[in-house]
Formats: structure tokens, C-alpha cells, sequence
């Protein structure tokens, strides 16, 4: 990755305090249903609910937009693999995966990584409900809506002119499951692929919601390239966030089949841009004790078997965006929160 020297050292710096590259290394003990050569996942040792597990690239990037494409395609193609062994291994039909972009959305780590949780009834995770937002000002809802139907089109003509995908040519059709959804919606953008709009009910100001064209319901079911495009549109929205509306961070949640708060079970993915006391919790009380057990070995006895992604890319590391207004992410003796928060915000296209 094109990072300039000056920050390089930096974030070296930082990665010598760091606790996952720690447990990347075999310094610390964390527990591990997967690694390969690029990923590592572990049960989070404070979990929200039973085989809640953290997914991270073993090298250490503060923040998503600095993962290298190569990278990027690997770690979110592994994914569904990741979520299949662990829904087969506890038993459950339904899934959360959950990113924080920056202080403001809870991100802890100066690592970037992410969440899995499986959900259940009853699980005390119903907080991803994102249902119609009380007291919403609704000038505001319709800048919001405006300046991303600008920014996220914008945003995506500009990766794929960097990124060329044979597949893409324009909008696509849209399948029958998302007939009702793109008829109630402001479409935002769309390619043939996924369908990106706002909702008329949104949960905050600049809520979108993010479909896969290619499956309805459970994300285990997209191949290696959809999970990584869903993704890397879930990305580029949560940038235009950062773009069109000056949000302090955003939040990119997946729901994925069965759970209370996923009622048509649709494979969606909500962006919920963040900013400072705006009043959304989505916080999570730690349950000691849940991941203790076998529970890391049930679900490493199933991931055993993820192979390594067949058409994952081998070109050399390269960013998925520009580093002409890079990051610069300070050196601290601990991982400091606000300042990955202000990097996030600096963070440009
Ligand atoms: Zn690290």
C-alpha cells in the first residue's frame, strides 16, 4: 500500500502496542475458529451473546478505507464461509455483522475489525431494530437523501474507473424479492449486483439500506465476489457519509435471516452515519462467560474446512482509493479513540 514513510512509522509504532496484531503473532492468547493468510477470526472475550466473534486482516489497518484491495476482496470473500461454519456450529438462523467507523459508532480498536454475531430469540440484541427514528427533523432527512443520491453514485463511477469489473455496465435489473422495496425506496444507486436506497421511515438522517440482487435472505449463500462488492459498496456509503454529510463515523450492520429484529429476514445492510451525541445507542452489554467452553473449537471444527478463495486476487497490494489525502493516525502509548475518530473523518476518496 502507497502510504507515505512518515505515517508508515507511525502506524508501526502503533502496531507495537497493538493487542490483535499480538494475538496475530502468538504474543497473547486469543481464541481462534479462523486464520489464514490474510484473516483471523477469534471469540471476543467480553461477547454480546454466544459466539460472538471478531473478524480482522492479520495486518494492521486503522480503519477500513486503508485496507489494500487485495485484501479487502479477501477478507469480506472468506466472510461467508466465516458466518456458514459459525451458524452451523451454534445452531442459529440468523446473523449480525457489525462494523464501527470511528469513536462516535464505537470502534474500540485502533485494528480494524469486525463482528459476528449469531442471534437467537430473546438474545437482548434487539437494539439493530432500525426501524421508523423518533423526532427526526425532516429537513434534515431530505439533505441527507439528497446529497447521497450525489455523493454514493459519485463515489462508486470513481471506484470503478479505478477498478474495472467486466461485469459491470449500469443499473442492472432488479429482482422480483426487491420489487416492493425499490417501489417504497429512494433508489440511491444501484448496479447489477446490489440496490442501495433510503428508506421513507428511516431510522436517523442519512439512514440508507443496502440489498444483494443475488441472494434474498442468507448471506452464507453469496459467492466469494458478491460478499466482497456488498461490502465494498457498504464502504463507499459509509465514505459518502463522511463526504455528504460530515458524519463524525458511521456504522454498517448486516442482518441476515432469522431474528426478532429482522422480520422479513432479507439480506440487507443498513449505513447509520454517526454523530457526536446523537443520541443512538447501539451498544452492547458484555456477557462474560458465553464464549467460555468449547465453543471456539465447535465452530474451528467446521472452519476447518473453508478453503482458500479460489479466484481471490494476486496482484500486488494496491489501495481501493486514493492515498492522496492519506491518514494520519498519531502515535499513542494505548489505542486512542479519538483520534482513529478523527482520522475516519479526515478520510477522502
Ligand atoms: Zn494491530
Amino acid at each position: 500500500m502507497d502510504i507515505p514513510p512518515d505515517v508508515q512509522k507511525q502506524l508501526d509504532e502503533q502496531k507495537k502496542q497493538c493487542v490483535f496484531c499480538k494475538i496475530v503473532g502468538g504474543e497473547i492468547a486469543g481464541k481462534k475458529v479462523f486464520d489464514d493468510d490474510l484473516t483471523m477470526a477469534v471469540l471476543d472475550i467480553n461477547p454480546a451473546v454466544k459466539g460472538h466473534t471478531l473478524v480482522m486482516p492479520k495486518e494492521h489497518y486503522p480503519i477500513l478505507p486503508y485496507i489494500p484491495r487485495n485484501v479487502f476482496l479477501h477478507v469480506f470473500g472468506v466472510l461467508p464461509n466465516i458466518v456458514k461454519a459459525i451458524k452451523e456450529s451454534l445452531i442459529v438462523f440468523g446473523v449480525n455483522i457489525f462494523i464501527a467507523n470511528g469513536g462516535v459508532a464505537g470502534q474500540q480498536s485502533p485494528h480494524f475489525l469486525f463482528h459476528i454475531f449469531p442471534r437467537e430469540s430473546g438474545d437482548g440484541l434487539e437494539k439493530f431494530d432500525f426501524g421508523p427514528g423518533k423526532n427526526l427533523d425532516s429537513d434534515k432527512v431530505s439533505e441527507g437523501v439528497k446529497a447521497l443520491s450525489y455523493a454514493v453514485p459519485l463515489l462508486m463511477r470513481k471506484f470503478f474507473s479505478q477498478n474495472h469489473e467486466s461485469w459491470h455496465s449500469g443499473s442492472g435489473s432488479t429482482p422480483e424479492f426487491l420489487s416492493v422495496i425499490r417501489d417504497s425506496s429512494d433508489i440511491v444507486y444501484e448496479d447489477e449486483r446490489v440496490l442501495c436506497v433510503t428508506p421513507k421511515n428511516p431510522f436517523c438522517a442519512g439512514h440508507l439500506i443496502l440489498y444483494s440482487k443475488v441472494v434474498e435472505k442468507l448471506f452464507e449463500n453469496l459467492d466469494s465476489d458478491n460478499s466482497s462488492h456488498l461490502f465494498q459498496v457498504a464502504s463507499i456509503a459509509a465514505s459518502a457519509c463522511f463526504e455528504g454529510l460530515q458524519a463524525h463515523g458511521t456504522n454498517i450492520v448486516l442482518k441476515s435471516g432469522k431474528c426478532p429484529d429482522n422480520p422479513s429476514e432479507l439480506l440487507s445492510v443498513h449505513i447509520i452515519p454517526r454523530w457526536q451525541d446523537d443520541g443512538i445507542n447501539l451498544s452492547w452489554n458484555p456477557n462474560k462467560g458465553l464464549n467460555d467452553g468449547d465453543v471456539s473449537s465447535i465452530i474451528r471444527d467446521k472452519t476447518f474446512f473453508i478453503g482458500t478463495r479460489e479466484n481471490v486476487s494476486v496482484a500486488p497490494a494496491t489501495p481501493h482509493r486514493s492515498t492522496e489525502n492519506v491518514v494520519k493516525v498519531s502515535v499513542t502509548q494505548k489505542p486512542d479513540i479519538e483520534q482513529i475518530d478523527d482520522a475516519v473523518k479526515r478520510v477522502r476518496m
